[in-house]
């Protein structure tokens, strides 16, 4: 018997658990991890080479700890986009926003504290939470993937979380959460304590609605989380960021490593952050491509959940397991995120999409 991972002192809540884990298999058409399909176009990545080829030239030294041009960059991009004012003091930023959500439970979670998020929801906040030794509390949500204000309340009333998770547009079902749920959670979560209300808005660039920045005003204890893995179309670049009260930002100083964030990083950020325009119109580009695929799976008679993103969750399946193998088989990857009946694709390329949908149209036929 070879020597594994059970033979480690590793901690007791790590024993017989799983790694985040979304395959990554060669196959024809890769439709299941919310990626952006564009490349970045060349223009841009050739500012990033000079952007980086200059950052190297400094390489000795260590990164602006406290990264301010790009912080100030993104709280730029924040006000243009949500029409709110956001500063450079209210912007924090990590590898990707699955660090900065480490960060904030590192900061405002830990043992003996807990986080609830309303479930089917980005299964890495419970992950992040055992991670970071928090409770993990999982809040319900309705039969059709609403959160039902009543038995949240109910839930953060009864558990008193420290932390509460609400990802608006959600992965992975796709639907926005109303601003009047999350401002009612919001009242509930400080009436039960006060804790934070971390709203996940990863995919906010794709909604049909505006981003909650506008509730930051007088809520010291809301966070909103962003990225630029999805609308910017970085997702190798990991860069996500968070916009709060400074106190917010001075608290995750507490936990932050020093210089976490490489020079590299914030050169090629700050570069991708001077194309803002061009690569919000690859954003408008999916978002229509995200309608088609909902129209076209309901006319072939498929349950779709409304989406604020760039995958739409589409069922029911008796087996969704199986009907996920079914679509590989025909060369495209979509998500099974085990949600039981349902499966999710992210909107793609138009020809990536048509293949989703030549695949799914022909399972049809042969069931019919
Ligand atoms: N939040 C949500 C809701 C997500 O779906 C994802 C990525 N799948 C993330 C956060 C993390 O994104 P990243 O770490 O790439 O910024």
């Amino acid at each position: 018997m070879s020597f594994g991972i059970d033979d480690l002192p590793v901690r007791d809540e790590l024993r017989g658990k799983s790694p985040y884990g979304a395959p990554q298999l060669d196959v024809p058409v890769r439709l299941n991890t919310n990626e952006n399909p564009y490349p970045l176009p060349e223009p841009l990545v050739e500012r990033i080479t000079e952007r980086v080829r200059q950052a190297a030239r400094h390489l000795n030294r260590y990164p602006d700890r406290d990264a301010v041009e790009l912080r100030t960059r993104l709280a730029e991009y924040l006000t243009k986009t949500a029409g709110h004012p956001v500063a450079a003091e209210n912007v924090w930023a990590a590898n990707g926003s699955n660090e900065v959500i480490q960060q904030l439970l590192q900061t405002f979670g830990g043992p003996g504290r807990t986080a609830i998020g309303f479930e089917p929801s980005y299964s890495m906040h419970g992950l992040i939470a055992r991670g970071t030794g928090t409770g993990w509390i999982s809040g319900p949500r309705g039969e059709d993937f609403t959160i039902d204000l009543a038995a949240a309340e109910k839930a953060i009333a009864e558990h008193r979380p420290d932390v509460v998770f609400i990802t608006t547009p959600n992965n992975p079902t796709g639907n926005a959460v109303p601003p009047e749920t999350v401002l009612a959670l919001y009242e509930a979560a400080q009436a039960a304590k006060p804790s934070m209300v971390v709203v996940d808005e990863a995919y906010i660039e794709f909604s049909h609605g505006d981003s909650l920045l506008r509730l930051l005003d007088g809520r010291p204890n809301l966070v909103v989380s962003r990225t630029m893995s999805k609308a910017f179309g970085a997702a190798g670049l990991r860069l996500g960021y968070l916009a709060a009260h400074p106190a917010v930002v001075d608290a995750v100083q507490l936990v932050r490593l020093p210089y976490h964030l490489s020079a590299i990083t914030q050169a090629t950020a700050l570069a991708a952050l001077e194309h803002t325009d061009t690569l919000l119109k690859y954003v408008e580009r999916l978002k229509a491509e995200r309608d088609r695929l909902v129209a076209e799976l309901r006319a072939l008679g498929y349950d779709v959940t409304e989406s604020d993103a760039n995958f739409v969750q589409f069922g029911r399946f008796e087996d969704s397991h199986a009907a996920w193998r079914e679509i590989l088989d025909r060369g495209v990857l979509v998500r099974d995120n085990g949600v039981p009946g349902w499966l999710r694709v992210t909107a793609g390329t138009p020809a990536e999409n048509d293949a989703f949908l030549d695949a799914v149209r022909d399972i049809k036929k042969e069931q019919s």
